[in-house]
């Protein structure tokens, strides 16, 4: 039964206008239920954008072999975090999921075999934000996993295959953080409205340089841009999410900045939107 459908392929006749592109900075899974001006960035940007079919969220937190999309009717909320209040545990985002547009990703994407996975769910990595943007839950989610084992160039060329969701009304969102690295975090300065490391504040510049020069190359090969990329990149895993967006942006679109701000010495939760303005 289909009763969730999405029938997006033949709204997108109707409906030429592309939906804008979203990279989130998520940060501290406690940002699910903290209200802070990173929730309040988040919020206002939801304003912005029309209201979409469904979302398509490409997680720092989910890491295969190969890329999978969640294909289940009802996505579970995945806790996938430890140490933290029990309030956060509590939290469920009962999204629908949206098996129609699985297939059609799998259908779309020539240069991987996506498999359509039934187990996973919603991590933190997407609920811990869709959930301030689309608080009623009353937008089917799907989220596609990481392949660890394809190079940032082949992540990225496979991420263009995704163009045509967007003429059919899918918010694609990348949810990471440009600069990431949890073992140098400054536990001293948590509760600091802002606090960024030299390194991590001049990486986070260069990539924002070359986000707005539209240097993709350069940040694609993220390992060959110096010391202070490899401190602000210890792991991929929560910058590739933002190569995802910027492979789809369209030569015309520009790239707005929010939650621009550093904390914890060593998390850049800056944030775009993609779109023609
Ligand atoms: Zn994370």
């Amino acid at each position: 039964m289909e009763s969730n459908a999405l029938n997006t392929r033949t709204d997108s006749s109707n409906d030429p206008k592309k939906m804008p592109m979203l990279f989130l900075g998520h940060g501290s899974p406690m940002n699910a239920i903290e209200e802070n001006e990173f929730v309040d960035g988040w919020r206002n940007i939801a304003l912005e954008i029309p209201k979409p079919n469904a979302v398509l969220c490409i997680s720092a937190h989910w890491e295969t072999k190969g890329t999978f999309v969640t294909a289940m009717k009802k996505p579970k909320t995945i806790h996938d975090f430890g140490g933290f209040p029990k309030e956060l545990y509590d939290v469920q985002y009962p999204a629908p999921g949206s098996p129609q547009l699985a297939r059609e990703i799998k259908d779309d994407i020539q240069k991987a075999d996506i498999g359509l996975d039934e187990k996973w769910g919603l991590d933190h990595g997407c609920w811990s934000v869709v959930k301030h943007l689309y608080p009623a839950a009353d937008v089917p989610v799907v989220q596609m996993s990481l392949d660890y084992s394809r190079s940032p160039q082949d992540q990225y060329d496979m991420a263009k295959e995704l163009s045509s969701l967007r003429s059919r009304g899918v918010l694609i969102i990348g949810s990471g953080n440009m600069v990431h690295n949890l073992s140098l975090i400054a536990w001293d300065r948590l509760e600091a409205a802002e606090y960024g490391y030299d390194w991590a504040l001049e990486a986070g510049k260069k990539m924002k340089a070359f986000i707005s020069d539209g240097d993709h190359r350069s940040l694609i090969h993220y390992q060959s841009q110096g010391k202070e990329f490899q401190l602000a990149v210890p792991t991929p895993e929560h910058y590739l999410p933002m190569l995802y967006i910027l492979a789809l942006k369209e030569e015309e679109e520009k790239v707005s900045i929010f939650n621009d701000k550093t904390v914890a010495g060593s998390l850049a939760m800056t944030s775009f939107k993609i779109d023609k303005r």
